[in-house]
């Protein structure tokens, strides 16, 4: 099966007291994603941190509305374009030293950050 961020999270859109929400599902079971990522997170805490977070970030993005892109740099790059994804995990997961970074490192790209400006007018 090929890797996409559908095996990893899932966002459904509800309404919760006649307001549009989302319901965010991540798979914390790295073991279902593949011997690459099962065998990266078994090794190292922070790489799981890592996919867990990002997968999050990615859910959240569709909350918001934002798009797949093909553009591997983006946190709503497409899975299914292929390409390395446990190193697509792995770069964010090397800007961390201890989990509390992941508090300073968004993991947004420009061209996430283009696609909120144009869908909110956030600079
Ligand atoms: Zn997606």
């Amino acid at each position: 099966m090929p890797a996409n961020f559908g095996l990893y999270g899932e966002m459904r859109p509800i309404i919760v007291d006649g307001e549009r929400g989302a319901e965010v599902y991540i798979r914390p079971d790295m073991e279902a994603l593949g011997e690459q990522i099962a065998e990266r997170s078994r090794e190292d805490a922070l790489f799981r941190d890592a996919v867990v977070y990002l997968t999050c970030l990615h859910e959240l993005g569709h909350a918001l509305g934002l798009e797949h892109t093909a553009d591997f740099a983006d946190i709503m790059y497409y899975f299914g374009f292929g390409g390395d994804i446990p190193g697509f995990f792995g770069r964010y997961r090397d800007k961390l030293n201890i989990r509390e970074d992941i508090a300073g490192e968004s993991g947004l790209s420009d061209g996430d950050f283009s696609q909120l400006q144009a869908l909110y007018g956030l600079r």
